[in-house]
């Protein structure tokens, strides 16, 4: 049985997430920016958490655990440089296996955001919780230094299969279009995800989920290793991790 999947704007553009097993009741909320808001969304489902999965240390994903851990009783799992600002039950990391109901999530160390970003990736689910290392069409802020390693992890998920859903941190998703559009405005994929993002943005609808196979037809970090981009940062015939670190720093002044 697949799991179920709520995705809910939470705080300001943070994604907020729960995913249920149906057959054992299972329930994991996937970073808590907000307890008392994760804790209505999942009553409203009759849902009841059973574990905490935390991506990374950043407050904006973590504020919230403590709370949500004393008011679920909730197994919390996440990266040990998290520790500090969660209390974690179970400090995770590369290789490791977190299950949910019948699905096993892959922990793979992500980082190039946060020292000890993680991912949680289940191939039965189909299913990864990225943090905040892709967006739609684009992708976290990259610590100093730090460019290689996140252009390492960016490349571990861009090789999953293309169905795989991946579920970002947070809503930046017009702001990414743009840039995007800017850098790219001869991709007429890409150009619909504009007018679809605007769309989005004009409802206050939340977008914050996509798959592998849509990032690789519109994000330009993903898409770093093709002539246009390379082109866009005046890189031509460049190696496409230093096409990806000039894509990032163009996006940070744009
Ligand atoms: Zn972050």
């Amino acid at each position: 049985m697949p799991l179920d999947l709520h995705v809910f704007r939470t705080l300001s553009d943070n994604a907020g997430a729960l995913i249920r097993d149906p057959a054992t009741g299972a329930c994991a909320a996937v970073d808590a920016p907000d307890a008392g808001q994760v804790l209505a969304e999942a009553k409203a489902k009759g849902w009841a958490i059973t574990d905490i999965f935390v991506t990374h240390a950043h407050a904006d994903h973590t504020q919230g655990v403590a709370a949500l851990k004393r008011a679920t009783g909730a197994t919390v799992c996440g990266p040990a440089d998290a520790a500090a600002s969660a209390p974690l039950d179970r400090v995770v990391g590369e290789g490791d296996i977190v299950r949910l109901g019948g699905d096993d999530f892959e922990i793979w160390h992500t980082p190039g955001h946060a020292p000890g970003h993680l991912s949680f990736v289940s191939r039965s689910a189909k299913l990864a919780f990225v943090g905040d290392v892709v967006f739609v069409m684009g992708c976290g802020r990259v610590q100093p230094g730090q460019m290689a390693a996140m252009w390492t992890s960016l490349s571990r998920l861009m090789a999953l299969p293309g169905d795989t859903r991946l579920l970002g941190g947070h809503d930046y998703t017009l702001s990414n279009a743009r840039f995007a559009a800017a850098m790219e405005p001869a991709n007429a994929v890409l150009a619909a995800k504009l007018a679809e993002a605007e769309a989005a943005k004009a409802e206050g609808h939340f977008w914050a989920l996509t798959s592998v196979a849509e990032e690789a037809a519109t994000n330009p970090f993903f898409r770093a290793g093709e002539a246009a981009l390379a082109a866009a940062v005046g890189l031509a015939g460049a190696a496409p991790g230093d096409v990806f670190a000039a894509l990032r720093e163009a996006k940070n002044r744009f």
